[in-house]
Parts: C-alpha cells; sequence; structure tokens
C-alpha cells in the first residue's frame, strides 16, 4: 500500500497527559490541562525531525468537556484532514471522557483518514509517566498506511472510537472496547491489527449550530431498585428534549420510573433506552414501548440521541 502523507497535526486540549503534580510520586493529586502539547511532544526525541504541526484547541480537564470544545475540534480536524499534505490527526485529551469525543468525532466527521486520539493515565511529572509512549505509539498508529476513522490509543492498544469505553479508575491500562474488542496492538512502533478501521457515514459539521446554546439537551436517568418518577418529571418541567435511560440488565425498566417516561415521550420529550450493565446490549423479545439504543452505552446514547435530534431539525 503506498505510503499516507506525512504531516501529522496535533489538536491540544489539556487532560492528565498534559498534567503537573508538585511530587513526581503523586499519581492521583495532581492539575489537568497544565502544558501545552508542544511541549509534550519537543519531550520526546524520536519525534524530533518528524513533520507535526501542533494546534492548541482547549486546556481542559476533560471531566469538563463541552459542547463549544467539541464544536472547535471537530471543525479543527475537518479542516485540517481537507489539506492533501495532512496524513492523520492526533488529539491529545482526558482519559474521562475521550470515549464521548471519540464517538462524537466519529459520528459527525467518520473520517477516511485516521484521527488519534491519546491520553494518560499518570501526569506529565509522574515517576510512571505513561504520556509520552502513548503519544509516540499514537504517531504509529496515525502514520499506518491505510488506517482510517477515530481511534484512541493507551497502553499500546487501540480501539475503535464507537467501541471505548474507561474500566478502571487508576490502572494504566483503563479502557476498553466492550464485546468489539481491541482494534489492534502497538509494539515497538508496529501495528498489530485484530479488526477493521471505524467507518460509517459521518452526519457531518454543517448540521452542528455554531451557537451550541442551540445543541439539544438530553440527560441521562437511570432505572433502580425503588426508582420514581420524579427525575423524569423534573427534567420534562425543565424543557429537555431527550432523555436517556440507563436501564437494568437486558433493558427492564422499574414501573414507575417506566411510567413516567412514557408520558414524557407523549409530552414529545425523545427517550433512548440503553442497558446500565458493564457488557452486551438490549435483545428485544417484543417490540419495545420505549426505543432502545442497541449496544451504546448511556453517554454514547446520549451523543447519539442529540445528533438524532439535530438530523431531525435539519430535515
Ligand atoms: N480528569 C482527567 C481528564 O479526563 C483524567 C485523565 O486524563 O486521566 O482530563
Amino acid at each position: 500500500m503506498q505510503s499516507p502523507p506525512s504531516l501529522v497535526v496535533v489538536l491540544g486540549t489539556g487532560g492528565t497527559i498534559a498534567g503537573t503534580a508538585a511530587h513526581a510520586g503523586d499519581n492521583v493529586g495532581y492539575s489537568a490541562a497544565q502544558i501545552g502539547a508542544a511541549q509534550l511532544l519537543a519531550a520526546i526525541p524520536a519525534l524530533a525531525r518528524q513533520p507535526i504541526e501542533v494546534e492548541q484547541i482547549a486546556q481542559v480537564d476533560s471531566k469538563d468537556m463541552g459542547f463549544a470544545v467539541w464544536r472547535a475540534l471537530a471543525a479543527a480536524a475537518e479542516r485540517h484532514l481537507a489539506r492533501p499534505e495532512v496524513g492523520a490527526i492526533v488529539v491529545t485529551h482526558g482519559t474521562d471522557t475521550a470515549e464521548e469525543t471519540a464517538y462524537f468525532l466519529q459520528r459527525v466527521l467518520a473520517p477516511s483518514k485516521p484521527v488519534v486520539l491519546v491520553a494518560a493515565m499518570r501526569p506529565s511529572t509522574s515517576l510512571q509517566a505513561d504520556g509520552p509512549q502513548n503519544l509516540l505509539d499514537a504517531m504509529t498508529v496515525a502514520r499506518e498506511p491505510g488506517a482510517r476513522g477515530v481511534v484512541v490509543v493507551l497502553a499500546g492498544q487501540v480501539h475503535g472510537g464507537l467501541d471505548l469505553r474507561k474500566v478502571h479508575t487508576y490502572r494504566l491500562d483503563a479502557f476498553g472496547s466492550g464485546d468489539a474488542g481491541v482494534l489492534a496492538q502497538v509494539e515497538e512502533g508496529r501495528l498489530r491489527r485484530h479488526r477493521d478501521w471505524p467507518a460509517g457515514v459521518a452526519m457531518g459539521l454543517a448540521r452542528l449550530p455554531r451557537d451550541v446554546a442551540q445543541w439539544p439537551v438530553v440527560e441521562i436517568v437511570t432505572s433502580h431498585s425503588e426508582s420514581r418518577g420524579v427525575l423524569v418529571r423534573a427534567l420534562r418541567d425543565a424543557g429537555v428534549h431527550g432523555i436517556v435511560v440507563a436501564a437494568t440488565g437486558n433493558g427492564s425498566l422499574h414501573h414507575a420510573l417506566e411510567a413516567a417516561l412514557v408520558d414524557a415521550q407523549a409530552a414529545g420529550v425523545a427517550v433512548l433506552r440503553c442497558t446500565r450493565t458493564l457488557g452486551g446490549g438490549l435483545i428485544d423479545a417484543v417490540p419495545p414501548v420505549l426505543p432502545s439504543a442497541g449496544a451504546l452505552t448511556p453517554v454514547q446514547a446520549r451523543i447519539e440521541l442529540m445528533l438524532q435530534l439535530l438530523a431531525k431539525r435539519a430535515a
């Protein structure tokens, strides 16, 4: 296969990979998003002579990720991907919401070149800093001939952007891909691939209003023992456009919560049901009262519903 164009554009957004702590032994009491992406790259000698451009899009702890950063990030990625000399984008990101940003970017852009999110579980000052190796691995994926779509690199593993979930609070290999399994492994600068790159139809950036206050509001509620409809009614009164419900098991709902959701749906609130379990998807025996999000996690289903509502508005 032909070698891809060599220029990689790195878009910085913050995260622990750009975090610092007062002491090298401190792996949890640090501040995320302190140093720029250019500085992260400068710390990796192997990247010194590689053609790389850097643009700092944001500097946030990804727990605070929001629509404004997503829109700016998607717009920058689209702009750079359209340049013929650009072969790939690398996005430095926090681990906490990488699964949301990855899902969002894949659904909006479905890029034919690779967009590689990279994160770290330890701040840059840590004795155990994993950022530099993860960034180097992300560059390997970015330059892989034939690579495409949004993927996420952490701890030598490459996850498809539509499959990623954070599965551990502390371990360096904190990401999983559920039933889909990891897409590839990066080993000593080489890729060992297990399945295809992410593909799909792009929703397109044009559907996302520049004014993010215009984006639909979708909230998540959970079904659990002694559930009541009180949150659903409060959300409806607050004027939300959609509600995702994280159901028990194979999509079952506490009867009181289900009744409130059915009422909300009848009143025009879009409702989507997914499972709160850590694996598998919903398998409906009979047509469900409330629509199913299949195998999407609650946070993925929330983005999906938001995008569906935007698409409907544009239709
Ligand atoms: N709170 C951090 C963030 O998501 C955690 C991390 O990056 O590991 O930005």
